[in-house]
Order: C-alpha cells, then structure tokens, then sequence
C-alpha cells in the first residue's frame, strides 16, 4: 500500500507528518514521493492563513475529480484545518479521513479502518481548549517517543517536539483553537529520543515549541525550564548543534540567553517574532509587550551572546494598522538589525479574535506596499550584515544538494551545488561531493547576498 503525505503547513506540521508517516511505515506502508502512484494520499494543513486553506480546498476540488478514475483512493485531511472545519471536511466528497493535530496518534488504525469498511471517519478534539486529561496526553507522549521525526528528510538533522500547543492568544491567530492548551512533553522522554536519534547519526536536533521559552515540566518537585532542558540535551553525547524554535518575547527569560552562552552546543540563533513595532497595534495583536521592551530583549541578548542572530516575524495591515504605526515597525526592523524577516499580509482567520471584532481595514494595495516596503529595508539590512562573513571561514553542516544552481558548476573538480547552514543559520552554497551531506564542514566566503553566501571548501 502506497502513501503520499504532502504538507501545507510549518515545521509544527512536517514534525506530524513525519510522525505519521513513520507509524504507517510500520504498518506496513510504503511511502511513496509521487502522488499519483499513492494509494492513500494525507493532506496535512495549516489554518494560520486563508492562502494555505485554499491551496488544500482547491487540492481537493482536483481529487474529487481523480477519485472518479480512481474510486479506491484514501483522501486523509489531518492538521489544522481538519480541527478548524472537522465534519464540514469530512462531508467533502473527496475526503474519507479527517483528524486534528491532537489526533494523529489514531491515524494509523482509522486509516486501516477506512481502507477495510470503505466508511469515512474523523476524529478531532471537542473543546480543545479544556486541560487534556491526562489519558489523551499520555497517547500523545506515547506516538511521538515511539516515532521519531524522519532524519532522512534533512540528512543529520531532526525535530524534537518539547511542548504542544500555546495560552497566547494572540488575536489574529488560530493555533490556541486547534492545537489546544500549552502542555510540555517529560524531559526524559525528550532525552531518551535526543539520545536515540544521535546513535542514529544525527548531528544536529531543533527542539520545537509554539512557544518554546515557556517550556516547564515538574517532576519529583523540581521544575524543569528550557534553559535546563537545552543542558539537558547538550550532555548528550553525538549531538552536535542544538537549535529551537519558536520563542515569544513576552515573558523570555533571560536564563534561556545565559544557557546559550554557556553551553557550546546550542547555536547562537533566535527566532522571536516581534509583528509590529507599533505599541498600540501590539496591545490590539494581544502580544503582551512594547517595542521598546522588544528592543531591550535583543540588546540583552547582544550582551550575553554578541555573534547571536536573530529573525523575527512581522503581519502588516493588521486591522487599524496606520502608516504611523507602519513606520514604527520600520524603526523597529532598523534597531533591531534582524538577520531575516518573514512578513505578512494581515489575512482573517474565522474563529479568532481579530476576525470576530476588527474590521479588515487596511486595503490590499496598501498591504502589499508595506510587505514590500518592510522586505526592502530587511533586505538591506541582511545584504549589510552579510557581508561582514566575507573572507572568512564559517562551519557549516550540509543539508543537501542546492536545489536551484547558483555558481558555476564546473568549479571545484565538477562537484555538485551543496548547501549548508552556520550555526548561526546563514545559508551557504559552495560545491562539494554529494558525501558531505550531512556532517560538518569549513567553507572560506567569498561573495554574500542578503540571504545566501557562496564560499569554497576549505
Ligand atoms: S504565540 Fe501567538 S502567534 Fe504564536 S502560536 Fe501562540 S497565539 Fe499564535
């Protein structure tokens, strides 16, 4: 039996994916990279934008049309949106399996269900907001130290999730309503499975959280933060680097940069979203801190850990969203010197607090300048920044062959486009035997872009 998993969503979703995947691998599945050789096809999708939903109905839209040359084709909707939209999914005449995020553990054998008794099937958590009881949690915990993340999918690198879920609520967003409330995962199971994925041969774990910096687990009354769970797993032995993502700057502690600093094996990168630089437009996003206690937060981080790098996350066009609250974000983005920024449009999402009671205001042109704006000054700053790598010599570890080539191939004894990542997450392309995929590497730059240097082998 066939399965193809294709994935609409964020490193949350992948980590699923990849769960799922190996679960139905030990049932007996094949996966299979080909959607159309597939003989169940999941879908496993994000509700964190209206564009993401659309690419999944309109995948859906084709499938019904397949399905009518292919009547035995298992359609699985999983992730965000089968929370999000549960029945309305499942009465899709594409679809035969629906299940959320807090589900994934019973995919297996409602798959082998469905492909015995031809009846749809769904599972979602009703009121996902209520404290799990502790059976469910247990199932969850269970799933994932069974299955590790697919290592295959990036060579030497996997995704180890700390914690599920967040008690943010931020307005505009709807990960609270379909991946429930913040529960943190043992330390010891977290371990056990750092542990086995480096006699594996991983190099380098990202430890995975919504919102990562309020990890806390208590055991035989001690209380466990992330700052003593990255010491944790910087003793474990094969594991090189260690990254994790995603923090909030709301209540980040500082002990979490003091860990950085002292542990050799945690990379000197974070991700913290900042989303506006506007205060007022920060109090109606529910971030629960200023620009300025933002800016404080990074020039803290710059003390402890000067080669630290840090990327962050901006919406523009947020309901209300003035050109003066625009340019405080500008100012921000210029402060704060980020190595990257992901911005995006402000897009409604059903059920969250901003599509329930603001206005969608800020027209889409407007919208689509200050994206373009913000990028440009990003931009500017990484290309700055950047460049500071010229001449010297980076560490790299290899992800892979460059998917798009972007020096001369002939260089380097006809050895293939490689790309690799610094410990502080700056992307490097040099060419290199396909072998290297996957350790450590030193690369001498010798040309820089706002997002990707290019250097040779050393
Ligand atoms: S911190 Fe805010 S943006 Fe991040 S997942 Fe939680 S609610 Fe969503």
């Amino acid at each position: 039996m066939k399965l193809h998993i294709k994935n609409f969503g964020c490193q949350m979703n992948k980590l699923d994916s990849s769960l799922v995947t190996s679960a139905l691998i030990d049932r007996g599945f094949e996966l299979t990279d080909k959607a159309v050789d597939a003989d169940v096809l999941l879908m496993n999708t994000c509700s964190v934008r209206a564009h993401a939903e659309e690419r999944v109905m309109s995948h859906l839209g084709h499938l019904k049309r397949v399905k009518k040359s292919h009547p035995d084709l298992i359609v699985g909707v999983i992730g965000c949106m089968a929370q999000r939209l549960g029945e309305e999914l499942l009465d899709h005449p594409a679809v035969d399996l629906v299940a959320g995020p807090a589900n994934i553990a019973r995919i297996p054998e409602m798959l082998e269900e469905v492909l015995k008794s031809k009846n749809k099937s769904i599972a979602i958590t009703e009121k996902i907001r209520r404290k799990n009881p502790q059976t469910e949690t247990d199932t969850l915990d269970k799933f994932e130290l069974a299955h590790d993340s697919d290592e295959n999918h990036i060579h030497g690198q996997a995704f180890v999730r700390v914690m599920r879920g967040c008690n943010n609520f931020c307005t505009y967003c709807i990960v609270p309503y379909v991946r429930g409330p913040e529960i943190s995962r043992p330390p010891k199971d977290i371990i056990e499975q750092v542990r086995r994925l480096g006699e594996g041969g991983i190099k380098q774990t990202t430890l995975l959280g919504q919102t990562i910096d309020a990890y806390t687990y208590t055991e035989g009354g001690k209380t466990y933060k992330l700052a003593d769970l990255l010491k944790m797993v910087s003793e474990v032995e094969s594991i090189e680097w260690i990254r994790f993502i995603t923090s909030h700057p709301g209540k980040f502690d500082i002990s979490i940069l003091q860990a950085m600093a002292d542990l050799d094996k945690v990379t000197p990168y974070l991700h913290i979203p900042a989303q506006s630089g506007s205060d007022r437009i920060l109090k109606a996003m529910n971030r629960k801190y200023t620009a300025s206690q933002y800016i404080d937060l990074i020039e803290k981080a710059r003390q402890i850990l000067p080669d630290i790098s840090i990327a962050s996350d901006f919406i523009v066009g947020f309901p209300g969203e003035t050109e003066e609250d625009f340019q405080a974000t500008v100012e921000l983005v210029k402060k704060a010197r980020f190595k990257n920024s992901f911005v995006f449009k402000y897009s409604p999402r059903p059920g969250t607090d901003s599509a329930n009671n603001l206005a969608d205001d800020v027209g889409e042109e407007v919208k689509r300048q200050r994206n373009l704006d913000l990028l440009a000054i990003q931009n500017a700053i990484s290309e700055k920044d950047s460049s500071k790598l010229l001449g010297r010599s980076v560490k790299v570890l290899v992800e892979g062959l460059s998917k798009k080539p972007h020096v001369n191939m002939t260089e380097n004894g006809n050895n293939p486009q490689l790309i690799g990542r610094t410990a502080t997450d700056h992307i490097v392309v040099f060419n290199g035997p396909e072998t290297l995929t996957g350790t450590f590497t030193a690369i001498r730059i010798e040309k820089t872009s706002a997002l990707t240097m290019f250097g040779k082998l050393e």
